[in-house]
């Protein structure tokens, strides 16, 4: 089960003093050796690289994660993944109530487990901008989940952007939670 929010925000104010040390440099050295020294978005090679968490478990040490649960980025692309979070994390925080988002968790939980990463991702976007689609999942749960008041959904919102791309992709096929036991 993933942290809270709050755990993990309790953990970020030490975290830069983290990475300034010989464990971390040892750590990110060794990913970028194995990820093969380029950015795993814009593939450039020539360039500073970073390497970036995908997830963040507030009683792991930064260099305690598997191969896979890193990815190599570039500075610019980094930034660009952080201000995306940051764009995404305000659009949920904006539309769930904590007990919704705690569904929300619990509901991502279940789906990292199962599904790879792309599918994670698709049914994420689907997820948090189908209010519908919470209310249900809640439901199953037996709780309920509403929203904090009626907003109208922002049109240059990334995530709305990317359910309208997917949405065109995929017909009108909304998943069937049912049969998903
Ligand atoms: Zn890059
Ligand atoms: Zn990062």
């Amino acid at each position: 089960m993933p942290k809270s929010v709050s755990q993990i925000l309790r953990g970020a104010s030490n975290y830069t003093e983290k990475l300034d040390t010989e464990q971390w440099r040892a750590f990110s050295q060794g990913i970028k050796r194995k990820q093969g020294n380029w950015c795993a978005s814009c593939r450039r090679s020539d360039i500073i690289l970073n390497v970036h968490h995908i997830f963040y478990e507030s009683d792991r040490e930064p260099w305690e994660y598997a191969d896979d649960e890193v990815i190599v980025l570039c500075t610019a692309c980094h930034r660009q993944i952080h201000e995306q979070l940051k764009k995404f994390r305000k659009f949920v925080f904006a539309k769930l109530t904590p007990q919704a988002f705690q569904i929300l968790n619990g509901a991502l939980a279940v789906a990292y487990e199962k599904y790879d990463g792309l599918v994670f991702s698709h049914a994420l976007a689907e997820f948090v901008c189908t209010p519908t689609l919470l209310e249900r999942y809640a439901k199953a749960w037996e709780m309920t989940a509403k929203p904090k008041e009626d907003r109208p959904y922002v049109t240059n919102d990334p995530v709305v952007l990317t359910r309208a791309t997917l949405k065109q992709k995929q017909g009108d096929h909304k998943p069937d939670w049912k049969n998903q036991k």
